[in-house]
């Protein structure tokens, strides 16, 4: 027995890797890491990973959250060397390699990979998210779904015509893809949708606003592609205000800045599309290792995707930024996050602490759906619009799409494809009026 003991006491312990967030980058690495000679625990202070790209779609009631959320652990169930804990991480002690949970709990590590995503951003104007929705979380598109529906019920029961029109405006700040596919399903929804649902009100004179600062739509696309995603819109009645700078929000409406003059659009319903920043454990990591985040709060890496000086920290996806070809940083994809993980989980699996060898990303483009089967769609210099790009949106978002297996996203496709024909499915409202009313808009989970 001795000598038994002596073996273990000598033989080389089994490297530990940690992982924070299990979205499109930590999911994907623990996944790679499966069955590889190392013991890895996934920290995420969720239960699910969250399909980001069908968010707005649950917003508008067109998906139900188990069909944009899959259970971490479910999806981790055959990899008998990945441990997952429901936990937020909240300390980083660099010197010891130990990462410290909400707990107080401390998980040593041998490689850390920070993947701890973004969050909404309001520019420093925090007061705002009291006032709005953002659409980063599962909770922020439950909770708009229940402010959009919520608002077509408190419509049919005002007296007061002004109150009616403010809940049938609803506004949208922000003209990238998340602020132009939200503007365009609620158009459907209030155009098709809801039509013939009440008594007293016509869910068609809903006004849907889109505001944005900047001189164009999607500026990540090219010019035609913008002017297209601009046509779309008018074709669904959205009514897009360019060079429209916000400057207040609260209950009765938004405050904006356009050619000079100040408007006001009284709305109850006010969307934050405009910007998002990495999520806040950045900041604790960058405080324990001297790292220095950009102005979105996200950490500087190396080629092998690392902190300097810390070739045992890495840090993928939309909390981290690198450069790409020609020199601008890499976009904040699911993408990027994806192949990042991959890379990563190779060197790991070499027996690196990180990445061997530099991370060169493979362009797959980039898409935005607008409303009812239209889309842009821009590969490698190729652009796509219209049909043919919605179709191969549709491809793509299948192809990710996590959990369940083929089945479910057999199920997600006919869902979607359904609503596309105006059949509504999930358009629950959780709660009463009150409780809708109240819901902070803005809150996060
Ligand atoms: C509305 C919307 C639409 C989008 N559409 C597209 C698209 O069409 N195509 C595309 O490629 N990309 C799209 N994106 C972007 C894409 O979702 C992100 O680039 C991607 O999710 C980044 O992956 P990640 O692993 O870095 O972070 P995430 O996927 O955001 O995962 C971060 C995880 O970390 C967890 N976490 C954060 N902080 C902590 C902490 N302190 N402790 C524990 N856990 C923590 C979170 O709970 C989360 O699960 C979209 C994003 C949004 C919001």
């Amino acid at each position: 027995v001795a000598d038994e003991l002596d073996g273990d006491a000598r033989a080389p312990a089994r490297r530990r890797v940690v992982i924070v967030g299990g979205g499109f980058g930590g999911l994907t690495a623990a996944r790679a890491l499966a069955g590889a000679d190392v013991d890895v625990t996934l920290v995420d202070r969720h239960s699910h990973h969250l399909f980001q790209p069908l968010l707005y779609q649950l917003a508008c009631g067109g998906l139900s959250p188990a069909e944009c959320a899959s259970p971490i652990r479910g999806a981790l169930r055959r990899a008998g060397n990945v441990a997952v804990l429901m936990a937020g991480a909240e300390g980083l002690d660099a010197e010891r390699r130990e990462l410290v949970l909400d707990r107080g709990e401390r998980l040593p590590y041998d490689s850390l990979i920070v993947s701890c995503g973004a969050e909404t951003s309001y520019f420093g104007r925090d007061e705002w998210s009291e006032h709005t929705f953002g659409l980063k979380t599962l909770s922020d598109a439950v909770g708009l779904r229940n402010r959009i529906y919520g608002a077509f019920e408190e419509a049919e029961r005002a007296e007061d015509p002004r109150e009616r029109r403010r809940w049938l405006t609803f506004v949208v700040v922000g003209g990238g893809p998340t602020g132009v596919e939200i503007a365009g399903e609620l158009s459907i929804v209030a155009r098709h949708t809801m039509k013939g649902y009440y008594s007293r009100i016509q869910p068609d004179q809903a006004r849907v606003v889109l505001l944005d600062a900047g001189p164009r739509l999607t500026t990540a696309f090219s010019e035609q592609l913008s002017a297209k995603v601009a046509g779309y819109l008018a074709e669904l009645g959205v009514t897009v205000r360019q060079g429209a700078r916000v400057t207040a929000i609260d209950e009765t409406g938004v405050t904006f800045e356009a050619g000079g003059t100040s408007e006001q659009i009284e709305a109850r319903t006010v969307v934050w599309g405009a910007g998002v920043q990495a999520a806040g454990f950045t900041r604790v990591v960058a405080e324990a290792t001297g790292a220095e985040p950009d102005r979105a709060g996200r950490l500087p890496v190396g080629e092998d995707l690392a902190l300097a000086g810390h070739p045992e920290i890495s840090v993928i996806g939309d909390a981290s930024t690198l450069a790409g070809p020609g020199g601008r940083p890499l976009p904040g994809l699911a993408t990027v996050a994806i192949q990042q993980a991959r890379h990563l989980a190779d060197g790991i699996r070499g027996g690196a602490p990180g990445a061997q060898g530099p991370f060169r990303y493979f362009d797959k483009g980039a898409l935005a759906v607008v409303g009812r089967g239209k889309a842009i769609c821009e590969i490698r210099g190729r652009e796509l619009s219209g049909r043919p790009a919605f179709f191969t949106y549709l491809t793509v978002h299948m192809f990710y799409l996590s959990g369940g297996g083929p089945g479910h996203r057999v199920k997600v496709l006919v869902d979607w494809a359904s609503t596309r024909v105006g059949t509504p499915q999930d358009q629950v409202i959780d709660g009463d009026l009150a409780s809708v009313e109240a819901t902070p808009p803005g809150a996060r989970a």
